[in-house]
């Protein structure tokens, strides 16, 4: 549901699309053909985030567009919904040269404009593909293979958020396993969108029970039942794909 201050928001939006759109913040934009700002309802209550733009991204300004976009919108329509109905966005906007790993200097460069999309979109679930999303918006260094198809409870933005980490399409393509692991992940995605999150913005309680909403939820065990258990955040290294 839109917020009250839709437009506001609205036009907050739009001036992040441009700033982006014209960014010089990274080395990537001398070889950038187009800045990809990401494409959805800026409502959305669910958010993709991949890596980087690839080839075809980078030509046409648009994330998702060639083979893994077709997949994703598959596993979307799977599940009754089409991507018009999520955002899609990346953790870079603009595309490394021959779809080279984005770099930690990249990635400190762009990331502010991905924590802004999220701030402003205010999804339920913003659902990661592959490691590089994963790691950067769990903070945790775990790989993948580990972490995925169990919702993480995080805060972003002083709002809590359902993190779920999936594979990237683009790599399930090519690996039947993958593939087969992506389906059954995306089925738990209905459900997570429907579960309960905790108030952020709810005042802290003095003494036994304190902590953030989020720790108390948890806690609580109140949010037990969503995506298959939720994780309140993974600490074991496997720098896995
Ligand atoms: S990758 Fe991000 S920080 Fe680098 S030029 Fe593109 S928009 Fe700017």
């Amino acid at each position: 549901m839109p917020p009250a201050t839709d437009q506001p928001r609205g036009d907050e939006f739009e001036d992040l699309r441009r700033e982006v759109e014209r960014c010089t913040l990274c080395a990537l934009h001398e070889t950038r053909t187009r800045a990809v700002f990401g494409e959805g309802d800026p409502h959305a209550d669910l958010m993709f985030v991949g890596e980087a733009p690839g080839y075809h991204e980078d030509q046409q300004g648009r994330p998702f567009v060639g083979s893994a976009g077709k997949l994703l919108e598959e596993l979307l329509a799977s599940i009754g919904m089409q991507r018009s109905q999520v955002f899609i966005a990346n953790v870079l906007k603009s595309r490394p040269p021959d779809n080279r790993d984005p770099r930690p200097d990249e990635i400190a460069a762009c990331e502010p404009y991905l924590w802004r999309q999220i701030a402003l979109i205010q999804p339920r679930v913003v659902c990661t593909l592959g490691n590089f999303a994963t790691k950067l918006l769990s903070g945790e260094p775990t790989g993948i293979t580990r972490v995925r198809g169990r919702a993480q409870l995080r805060e972003f933005g002083g709002r809590a958020v359902y993190l779920y980490p999936i594979f990237h399409p683009a790599a399930a393509l090519y690996t039947p396993a993958m593939l087969a692991t992506l389906r059954e992940d995306i089925v738990k995605l209905p459900e997570l969108l429907a579960s309960p999150l905790p108030e952020s913005t709810l005042p802290e309680p003095a003494g036994e029970g304190a902590g953030t909403p989020v720790e108390r939820a948890v806690d609580s065990g109140a949010l037990s039942a969503a995506g298959g258990g939720v994780d309140p955040g993974p600490t074991e290294q496997l720098g896995l794909f």
